[in-house]
């Protein structure tokens, strides 16, 4: 009996550990891999990122062949400067973020990252080194506390909630039913955008990673909460190469250089002093929002009134 039984236990033990890898890997095709095409060449090799330089050299793209959606891009973000990429909606902005992190290949051209073609080097490796604040965060059906560990795993609780209070949403984790123990998800707690928000920038503040994406990471947030966040958001991205994909250009003000896509191509390239004298499609856009903001406050303020 005892013969047959500790080998059935073995068993068991290897089929949850194995049940398990099956789940985190499933979570990370539906996260990650979204095309099955993109697969490590033979012997690829795991990325070093020292200093951390990256850039576009002559990068085209289409999702599908018959409508190019990047049209020839090269820019360079420096080790440890920080590029915004701003344009109208559909120019291109998240392709950028998502050929950078390799979900899809570039159709030509090439994406290096300290002289190392994307291509040639594990996607595992890639990955770690860049921690990306998407638009859509995906959340998993487990506990908050695992969604954002989820951005490092041997993370102690204790660094889980510093995260959680850098990216401001650990007072919301506190208040929940069973604070970080809560379920999230289909069959759990529903967490707005803004809150989803939090838990990606959170996992990439535990993450610390060389390379940074933020997509719009701030865009599902009212602006006094945007403004905290940016806040921490600054202090990761200190001494990181950051790509900062911003739809309120009032975040990127500061930025090393400010890219103004716009279908596909670079329209405009400087610093924010500099677009703005130029008077071009930047100056445009910073205008209209301000206009935009200045009525808002209007509103605000007639609100106040009564
Ligand atoms: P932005 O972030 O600047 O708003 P995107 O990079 O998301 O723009 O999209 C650029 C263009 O590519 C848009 O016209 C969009 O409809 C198209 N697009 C985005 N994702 C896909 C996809 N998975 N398949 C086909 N077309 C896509
Ligand atoms: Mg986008």
């Amino acid at each position: 009996m005892i013969q047959l039984y500790q080998p059935l236990n073995f068993m068991g033990m290897v089929y949850r550990e194995i049940k398990q890898a099956i789940i985190d890997i499933e979570k990370m095709f539906s996260v990650l891999s979204r095309n099955p095409e993109i697969k490590d060449i033979a012997g690829a090799a795991p990325l070093v990122v020292s200093p951390g330089n990256v850039r576009f050299d002559d990068v085209r793209f289409a999702y599908d062949p018959e409508r190019p959606i990047l049209k020839g891009l090269s820019f360079e973000v420096p080790a440890g400067k920080t590029v915004a990429i701003v344009g109208p909606s559909g120019a291109g902005k998240s392709t950028i973020s998502r050929l950078l992190f390799r979900l899809y290949d570039v159709s030509s051209g090439k994406i290096l990252i300290d002289g190392q073609d994307i291509r040639n080097v594990t996607q595992a490796s890639l990955r770690a080194s860049i921690g990306m604040v998407p638009q859509d965060t995906v959340l998993f059906n487990d506990t908050i506390r695992y969604n954002i560990r989820y951005g490092r795993w041997d993370a102690g609780d204790a660094e889980v909630e510093e995260a959680a209070q850098l990216a401001q949403i650990d007072s919301f984790i506190r208040n929940s039913p069973k604070g970080y123990e809560t379920q999230v998800g289909e069959r759990g707690l529903k967490l707005s955008g803004g809150e989803k928000q939090r838990v990606a920038i959170a996992r990439t503040v535990l993450k610390a990673p060389p390379i940074l994406v933020l997509d719009e990471a701030t865009s599902a947030l009212d602006s006094h909460t945007e403004h905290e966040i940016q806040e921490a958001l600054e202090r990761v991205s200190r001494g990181r190469t950051s790509l900062v994909i911003a739809h309120r250009l009032s975040t990127i003000v500061g930025a090393d250089e400010i890219i103004v896509l716009d279908q596909g191509r670079i329209a405009e390239r400087g610093t924010h002093a500099g677009l703005l004298a130029c008077g071009g499609l930047y100056a445009s856009m910073w205008n209209r929002q301000r206009e935009a903001e200045a009525a808002r406050e209007k509103l605000a303020q007639i609100d106040d009134g009564n």
